[in-house]
């Protein structure tokens, strides 16, 4: 199996080098990610001037790497056009440090890049972990990827899926559940920052705490709630699907359990 592997948080991030690390264990890996920080750029495509990649070193052995001056989707698009051919199986876009729930998904470059995915058909999932104090750990993060993998390896993720994936900050004896959810509201108070650069006015867009939904069966019920929240987005919510699915959850939930049982963190 031939993964693809990129972020919006940049190539030299933490949680990229993790994930790929992770899925390398399941399948080919290939990286191709932005040479820099791309939060919340969304599903932007650059069609208006033209786009660099060159071949990087890894941060992990063996793991092909392209470093692109350009978005999210324009990696996935590059990495499927020029690197990959036709044989990737899935598309992972993560580790992200900070949880993509409810209207984020919207804005998200890190489900921008899974969604460019979707976009040629092929299965995606997008993987956020939660921050707490500027912290991040991404021990369960890049278990429940690994599983889901597996479980694309196996024939086990429907055709076409499209999944947000949420985990709380939690060591992984400590998540309570695996939960097939639907994106709640979560949206900011915005202000806006005037300045000044010596020749023009600017505007500064800064966010402020989000306003949280809190109704069950949402994403962000899911971590409030110390659980693993894997989101379909709606492609084509065919009842088969989420069957599937659910029995997916309940499968990685008890293997997460079982390792870490016999793996205490
Ligand atoms: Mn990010």
């Amino acid at each position: 199996m031939r993964i693809l592997v990129s972020n919006d948080d940049g190539i030299y991030s933490e949680g990229l080098w993790t994930l790929a690390e992770a899925l390398s264990e399941v399948g080919e890996v290939i990286v191709c990610a932005p040479d820099r920080e791309q939060s919340a750029v969304g599903t932007a495509v650059t069609l208006h001037y033209p786009l660099r990649m060159k071949q990087v070193e890894p941060k992990v052995n063996g793991i092909r790497t392209y470093s692109v001056e350009g978005t999210p989707a324009d990696s996935v698009i590059l990495g499927l056009k020029l690197i990959s051919g036709d044989g990737v199986d899935l598309i992972v876009s993560g580790i992200n440090e900070g949880v993509n729930l409810g209207n984020d998904v919207y804005i998200s470059g890190t489900l921008g890049a899974a969604i460019q995915g979707h976009f040629y058909g092929i299965r995606s999932i997008a993987i956020s972990t939660a921050l707490y104090q500027g912290k991040v750990r991404f021990e369960a993060a890049a278990k429940i990827v690994r599983l889901l993998a597996i479980g694309c390896r196996e024939g086990n993720l429907p055709n076409k899926t499209l999944l947000n994936v949420n985990t709380p900050y939690l060591p992984i004896n400590r998540i309570e559940g695996v939960e097939l959810t639907r994106p709640g509201r979560r949206t900011y108070h915005d202000s806006i920052e005037k300045g000044y650069d010596g020749k023009r006015d600017y505007y500064w867009i800064v966010r402020g705490e989000p306003i949280w939904e809190q109704r069950e069966g949402t994403d962000i019920w899911a971590i409030q709630n110390k659980r693993i929240s894997i989101t379909p987005l709606p492609v084509s919510l065919s009842g088969e699907r989420t069957d599937k699915l659910k029995e997916i959850c309940a499968s990685v939930f008890s293997e997460l359990h079982t390792e870490a049982a016999s793996n205490p963190s």
